[in-house]
C-alpha cells in the first residue's frame, strides 16, 4: 500500500475539540448552551441510528440536544407546527429534519419551513444558493467534511485537478462548488457520465460519492491522487465504500477508509454547524 490513510476519526476529534471549546464559551458569555433539536418521524432503523448518533455527540461536546420522535403517521401540519415552534424558540440554534421521511409527507414542502439560519444540515434552497454565490452560509455537513480531509493532507488544491462522482443535491454537488471555491478546476461524473475513468485518471482529487460499492478501482485513479470515498453500502451487515481500497490505496497519494473517513467527520461538521448558527444569531 503506498497511500496514508486519512483518517476521519481523528480527524473529526481535532474538530469537535474546538466545538467543545466553542459551545462552552458560548455557554458561559450568553449563559445557556447552545442547542440542536432533531426531530425523526417514523421508525426507520438506519435513521434511528443515525439521531442517536448526533444526540450523543451534542451530549459529548456541550451542545443541548432537543429529540423529537413521531409516529409514521404525523399528518404534514403537524410537523410544520413544530417546526415553526422550534424556529422561535430562543433555546434551539440548529433544526435536524433527519430524512427519509415518510411516502406522505412532502420532503422539500416540509424543509422550506425550517428557517434558513437554523439549517443544521445546510440543505435548504437559501443556505445552497448562499454557496453558489459565495456568501456565508450553513453549509452541507458531508461536503464541510470532505473539504477538511482533503485540506487534512496538506496538498495544495488550488489549480488542481478534481473529479467529484455523483451529483446529489446534498454531496456532489455541493462538494463541487466548494472546490471550486478552492480554485480547483473541477469536473462532475453521473450515472449518464459516458465512462467516469476518462476523467477520474486525471485527478488530483477524487471525490466519490456514488452509492456503488467498489465503483473506482486503482486503474481509474492517477498515481499520488487524493481519494475521498463517500460511500456507505451495507452488504450483509458489513459497511464498504464506493472505492476498492485495496487496489486503490496500491496507488493514490491518500485515501479515507470507509468505515471511519466521512461519517465521523459529517457529524463532526453538524456539530460546528450549531455553534456556528448559535453565534450567527447573537450578532
Ligand atoms: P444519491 O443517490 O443522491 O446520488 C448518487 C449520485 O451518484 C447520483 O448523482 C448518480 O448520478 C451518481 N451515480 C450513481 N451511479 C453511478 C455510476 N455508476 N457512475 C457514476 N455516477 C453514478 O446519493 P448521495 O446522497 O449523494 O450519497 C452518495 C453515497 O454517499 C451513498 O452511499 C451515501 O450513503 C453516502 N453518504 C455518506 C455520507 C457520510 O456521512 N459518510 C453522507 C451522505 C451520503
Amino acid at each position: 500500500m503506498k497511500a496514508q490513510i486519512i483518517d476521519g476519526v481523528a480527524l473529526a476529534a481535532k474538530v469537535k475539540a474546538q466545538v467543545k471549546k466553542d459551545a462552552e464559551n458560548f455557554l458561559h458569555q450568553f449563559g445557556r448552551k447552545t442547542g440542536l433539536a432533531v426531530i425523526l418521524v417514523g421508525d426507520n432503523a438506519a435513521s434511528q441510528i443515525y439521531v442517536r448518533n448526533k444526540i450523543r455527540a451534542c451530549e459529548e461536546n456541550s451542545i443541548q440536544s432537543f429529540h423529537f420522535c413521531l409516529p409514521e403517521n404525523t399528518p404534514e401540519q403537524q410537523l410544520i407546527e413544530l417546526i415553526i415552534r422550534l424556529n422561535s424558540d430562543p433555546n434551539v440554534d440548529g433544526i435536524l429534519m433527519q430524512l427519509p421521511l415518510p411516502a406522505h409527507i412532502s420532503q422539500a414542502k416540509i424543509l422550506s419551513y425550517i428557517s434558513p439560519q437554523k439549517d443544521a444540515d445546510g440543505f435548504l434552497a437559501v443556505n445552497a444558493g448562499n454557496l453558489m454565490l459565495g456568501y456565508p452560509g450553513l453549509n452541507a455537513c458531508t461536503p464541510c467534511g470532505i473539504i477538511e480531509m482533503i485540506k487534512s493532507t496538506g496538498q495544495a488544491v488550488d489549480g488542481k485537478q478534481a473529479v467529484v462522482i455523483g451529483r446529489s443535491n446534498i454531496v456532489g454537488k455541493p462538494t463541487a462548488l466548494m472546490l471550486l471555491d478552492l480554485n480547483a478546476t473541477v469536473t462532475m461524473c453521473h450515472s449518464r457520465t459516458h465512462n467516469f475513468a476518462n476523467f477520474s485518471r486525471h485527478a488530483d482529487i477524487l471525490v466519490v460519492a456514488a452509492g456503488r460499492k467498489g465503483l473506482v478501482t486503482g486503474d481509474m485513479v492517477k498515481a499520488g491522487a487524493i481519494v475521498i470515498d463517500v460511500g456507505m453500502n451495507r452488504v450483509d451487515g458489513k459497511l464498504y465504500g464506493d472505492v476498492d481500497f485495496d487496489s486503490v490505496a496500491d496507488v493514490a497519494g491518500y485515501i479515507t477508509p470507509v468505515p471511519g473517513g466521512v461519517g465521523p467527520m459529517t457529524v463532526a461538521m453538524l456539530l460546528k454547524n450549531i455553534v456556528t448558527a448559535a453565534t450567527a444569531l447573537k450578532l
